[in-house]
């Protein structure tokens, strides 16, 4: 839990600026109240269960472990969610917020669109208004999620200024949203930004890690000696270590994109090589260029692809209850091809990266210790991509 001032340690913080500190207070309280409320988690039981397929449940690949020759790797299946990722479990619980609050609206920028579908998913099913902001770079890149929310009935706001990508998105967002405050919610896509964000994410996705503690704990008689989740700003990486907090003898590691190598600029590896400082209104480790503003960064998987991480992964790494390690790009793509050649699974190319680590370090391990990873969406939207990287 955060403190009063929304600090993780010396992580997070809340808004400053009085207008939007304001709306801020009133979704911190009703996310407060809500969670409480017999019918919210009624509600929220209900849509788990009959719309996004919950409980997802853990796979034991075992072909993909005789591979690597060492621990066994356990899979919890977060890409058979409806949308196919993660997200969904966080977006649901905001829309329902946003209704509950009585908003009409709800707001949020996008960069790879995963967000932006999730988001315009659960609005749809709510029947409540969607607005999208999105680099008119990534519209162009990203083209089948702008035709989904599309057709799921968002508004898509392009954003041309800068360099037409996610912070410039966030930014023109938040601009709208700071004129419409009574009447839209703004929905943010990860475990990060001001409270009470990383509470209220993190809060909705830890579903993952409390079904997975009990399904591996039914399944196999014992704990992982590993939990291993990509992290880009951390929600599906918090989601999942929530539920094996307490469990000091099961290791936690988050695995960051190494793009083209740590030697190289081009990589999103914030826990590794960031410093302490601030992005989008909350203090974390962050990636700085010489200027000292957030540095461009680099993945193969648009959604690991930022400068900044959740404030609790930043205090999980200073408690050193976490650890953080990175794949490259290239790690990546093999991680990619050997779960869809031996195991029948396309991963996303962001869940691609907790794989490649998880291959690695499985060799290091004898065959009766265990590695449950995070396989945070399925890979569909990435075929294209892959198959002009890779000689097949
Ligand atoms: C967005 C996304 C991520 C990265 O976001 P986190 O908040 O770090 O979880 C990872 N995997 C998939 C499939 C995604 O869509």
């Amino acid at each position: 839990m955060p403190s009063d001032e929304g600090l993780y340690g010396e992580y997070g913080g809340k808004i400053g600026h009085p207008d939007l500190a304001k709306a801020m207070q009133e979704i911190e309280v009703g996310f407060r109240e809500i969670i409480k409320e017999p019918d919210f988690i009624d509600e929220m039981q209900r849509l788990r269960e009959t719309y996004v397929g919950r409980p997802s449940p853990i796979y034991h690949a075992q072909r993909l472990s005789e591979h690597c020759g060492g621990a066994q790797i356990y899979f919890k299946r977060e890409d058979l969610n409806h949308t196919g990722a993660h997200k969904i479990n966080h977006c649901l619980g905001e829309v329902l917020l946003a209704k509950k609050l009585g908003k009409t609206k709800v707001i949020a920028e996008t960069g790879a669109g995963q967000h932006g579908v999730a988001l315009a998913t659960a609005a749809a099913l709510m029947g409540i208004e969607c607005e999208i902001h999105m680099g008119v770079v990534d519209i162009k890149k990203e083209h089948p999620n702008v035709s989904r929310m599309k057709i799921l009935g968002a508004k898509i706001v392009p954003v041309s200024e800068g360099a037409g990508t996610l912070k410039e998105a966030v930014d023109s967002a938040f601009n709208t949203y700071l004129g419409e405050l009574d009447s839209s919610m703004f929905a943010i896509g990860s475990a990060l930004g001001p409270a009470p964000y990383p509470e209220m994410v993190s809060y909705f996705q830890s579903v993952v890690g409390h079904e997975a503690r009990a399904q591996f704990l039914t399944t196999t008689g014992r704990l992982p000696n590993k939990v291993v989740a990509c992290v880009g700003g951390g929600s599906n990486a918090i989601g999942m270590f929530s539920g094996f907090l307490e469990d000091e003898d099961v290791a936690l590691v988050g695995v960051e994109p190494a793009g083209e190598g740590l030697d190289t600029p081009n990589h999103a590896a914030t826990m590794s090589l960031g410093v302490k400082g601030e992005i989008h209104g909350f203090k974390c480790y962050v990636l700085l260029d010489e200027q000292g503003e957030p540095a461009p960064v680099h993945s193969i998987a648009s959604g690991l692809d930022y400068p900044g991480v959740g404030p609790q992964h930043s205090l999980l790494k200073d408690l050193q209850r976490a650890s953080y390690e990175s794949a490259t790009d290239k790690e990546c793509l093999e991680a990619f091809m050997a779960l869809s050649r031996m195991e029948g699974i396309i991963p996303a190319l962001e869940s691609a990266h907790a794989i490649a680590y998880a291959m690695k370090v499985a060799k290091e391990m004898s065959p009766d210790q265990s590695i449950l990873v995070n396989l945070s969406g399925r890979g569909d939207k990435d075929i294209d991509f892959v198959l002009d990287k890779v000689d097949l």
